[in-house]
């Protein structure tokens, strides 16, 4: 071969010997056969064969195995990010005629998936309150092929009671699937619980650190796999090898990330509930916080997410204390080393009183805890006391 050749074609080096801890980012679009004959009948691999880059390399499919393992689930595949985890989902279930159930404390953008893309095709849907339970029998009809559900819920924090709608909803036929983002398969594992799809958005608690947008499907029926992978190579969707790679690196520290952020995050709620108004602190793990008790009997573990009801007295304080705050960043997304403070403004569907207004959402990261107080204290101070104009000169 001549040197412009020998520049493209590497030379076949051993592997012998070699073992590491790492796994290896294998990128690739092309997957190249050793045979016409095996390049012809490359579709006969299936969904777990290697045929093109788009469909699977090895890191994306250690990835997989190792979600799908914690999942207790048959199959998973990994989508681009945690939104399209969920719309990949219902893309794959649902056709024209057909509706879907989602909670009113969904990830916001979920319903607006719902609003302006499946409505416009033919699906409908119809939102429920998250603490329903087995009255979503009321809202099956011959229509509804699926129930999304999210425990607990973005920013609201009410935990679902998923036996109760996954009894109701096997009943009638009808799909069930759980965005797990908050709890990780660490703490909750929805197919356990019978659901048919447990997804997670990996750019919070797997990724880790902030740097990467992923998203998890997890399933025990092989045949719901066969139609995410349909779906998913229909609309040309697969993810990148190298945020593959972070989000196993991620993963190595999910545990004892949790752990910390979890038990951090717990204990602040706990003393910001013991000075304000009953209520207004969300943590799953708090007496009076919605579905507690279900919580109780159904998780192992709580994240280091909660939030915070602001008092309409408090609301003029909080944009200047949490700009003032100096270790937690103001942002959307959470799960990283980095604590967050988020105000949400909270629209609801259904009528609910106990949600109008802003809402702050807390990540606890991995700084250290009596920093994160020093930015916290002012807030439950504003709260408490009623007396933003002092709070605000403090
Ligand atoms: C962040 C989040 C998502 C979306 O994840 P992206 O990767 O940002 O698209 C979905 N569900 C929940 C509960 C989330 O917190």
């Amino acid at each position: 071969m001549r040197d412009n050749t020998l520049c493209v074609k590497h030379p076949a080096i051993s592997h012998d010997g070699y073992a590491s801890l790492a796994t290896a980012t294998y990128r690739a679009s092309t997957i190249v056969f050793d045979s016409a004959e095996a390049y012809a009948n490359r579709s006969k691999r299936g969904p777990d064969g290697y045929t093109y880059g788009l469909h699977g390399t090895p890191t994306s499919r250690t990835l997989e195995a190792s979600i799908c393992t914690l999942e207790q689930g048959q199959r998973t595949v990994l989508v681009p990010s945690g939104q399209a985890a969920i719309t990949i989902v219902f893309l794959s279930v649902l056709l024209p005629g057909d509706s879907v159930l989602i909670p009113d404390s969904a990830y916001p953008p979920v319903a607006g998936f719902c609003e302006n893309f499946l409505k416009p095709r033919g699906i409908s849907y119809r939102i429920y309150d998250p603490m329903i339970g087995a009255d979503i029998a009321d809202l099956i009809d011959d229509t509804v092929k699926l129930i999304w559900t999210e425990s607990p819920g973005s920013t609201t924090m009410e935990v679902q009671d998923i036996p109760a709608i996954v009894a109701t909803a096997k009943t009638r036929g009808v799909l069930t699937g759980c965005d797990n983002t908050w709890a990780t398969p660490l703490y909750f594992k929805p197919l356990a619980f019978d659901m048919d799809f447990s997804s997670m958005a990996l750019t919070k608690y797997v990724g880790g650190h902030s740097d990467l947008l992923m998203g998890s499907i997890s399933v025990k029926d092989i045949t719901l796999h066969r139609k995410l992978k349909d779906t998913m190579r229909m609309i040309g969707m697969g993810p990148s090898p190298d945020d593959c790679a972070l989000a196993l690196r991620g993963m190595e520290t999910m545990g004892v990330r949790l752990a910390h952020s979890g038990r951090v995050a717990l204990d602040f709620a706990g003393r910001i509930a013991s000075r304000i108004k009953q209520g207004l602190v969300l943590h799953p793990a708090l007496e009076g916080s919605p579905g507690h008790p279900v919580w109780k009997r159904d998780f192992s573990g709580t994240s280091g997410v909660f939030s915070i009801v602001i008092p309409a007295h408090a609301e003029a304080a909080l944009p200047g204390l949490l700009t003032a705050a100096k270790t937690f960043s103001i942002g959307a997304s959470w799960g990283g080393t980095h604590s967050l403070l988020a105000p949400m403004t909270i629209t609801r569907a259904t009528d609910d009183q106990a949600h109008k207004g802003t809402i702050l959402r807390i990540s606890i990261g991995l700084e250290d805890e009596n920093d994160l107080w020093a930015d916290l204290e002012p807030i439950v101070a504003a709260i408490a006391s009623g007396d933003a104009a002092l709070a605000r000169s403090a």
